[in-house]
């Protein structure tokens, strides 16, 4: 039913997908179903929707919300959502870039936020990296991404997708995996595959670390050449020698370790004995 909906709008108003601005549009209905009951919407709930494309998701989320906004950048796309969704009274639409957009002020005083989004995948890191550093009051955030990043996200240690973006993620939220979707499921198809998780937001980080800012400083340093040991990556943060020896035996953890295989936990001690040595 989706897939012939879509499919009308586009048709209707001419539309011309971008491939630079990632749009590849869902018509699969049991995805869209997928995707609606894992972000479990109530009638409280704010829903804040990034990337609405001809709105086919959004109007599921419309029935369900006690209001949606809709953030997307296209300006061919504003007419057409405009015009396709007026029967909502409960739709906010903002032309505008989900990396720039003031979240704050969409939010305002509302107690129960979600975020639910069939991501734009050019942008799929730095819009959940945003969303996530920037503190901002919202409970989950179901989206579509690209497998690899959902792996990336869901890894544990000592695997080849554990690393920088796992540990970002991790230490605000608890990661669902939800399903699989094969590029069939959208209108033009991807090159890739896609999946879609669902992050909780933890009520407080996973780990409680002395300088966040340090602590995520040692998880990229340690990351940047993941075949490089401990004392070999952290040299670039030009600590001196024996400090950061003293660091790693406060620690307990041996420098000739890699990154990867260092738990989120083992990140926390090991910034703040770094801290402490400084
Ligand atoms: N939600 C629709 C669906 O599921 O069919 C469309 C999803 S499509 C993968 C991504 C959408 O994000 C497109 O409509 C695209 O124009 C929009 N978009 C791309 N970059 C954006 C950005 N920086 N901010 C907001 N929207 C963006």
């Amino acid at each position: 039913m989706n897939e012939i909906i879509t499919r009308n709008i586009v048709k209707k108003y001419g539309f011309k997908f971008s491939k630079g601005l990632g749009q590849n549009f869902l018509i699969d209905d049991t995805v869209l179903e997928d995707i609606i009951q894992a972000a479990d919407i109530s009638p409280e709930d704010l829903v804040i929707e990034i990337g609405p494309g001809v709105g086919t998701l959004t109007k599921l989320l419309l029935k369900k919300a006690k209001k949606v906004v809709a953030v997307e950048l296209d300006d061919k796309l504003i007419p057409i959502l405009g015009e396709e969704l007026k029967e909502f009274g409960n739709l906010e639409l903002i032309h505008g870039d989900a990396l720039k957009v003031d979240f704050n002020e969409i939010i305002g005083e509302e107690k129960s936020v979600k975020v639910v989004a069939n991501l734009p995948y050019y942008v799929t890191t730095p819009i959940i990296s945003r969303l996530l550093k920037g503190d901002y009051n919202f409970s989950s955030i179901t989206i579509m991404i690209q497998k690899e990043v959902a792996e990336r996200i869901a890894a544990k240690p000592s695997t080849k997708d554990y690393g920088a973006l796992t540990l970002l993620v991790q230490y605000h939220c608890s990661v669902d995996v939800i399903r699989k979707v094969s590029p069939e499921a959208f209108i033009p198809q991807p090159k890739v595959e896609s999946m879609v998780i669902r992050l909780n937001k933890l009520p407080a980080p996973r780990v409680e670390v002395a300088d966040v800012e340090l602590f995520f400083k040692v998880i990229r340093e340690s990351f940047n050449m993941r075949r490089k040991t401990l004392s070999n990556s952290l040299k670039n943060m030009k600590v001196d020698k024996d400090k950061l020896q003293k660091a790693f035996e406060d620690a307990g953890i041996d420098p000739v370790r890699r990154g990867e295989t260092l738990s989120i936990q083992e990140f926390a001690k090991l910034s703040d004995c770094i801290k402490s040595a400084l």
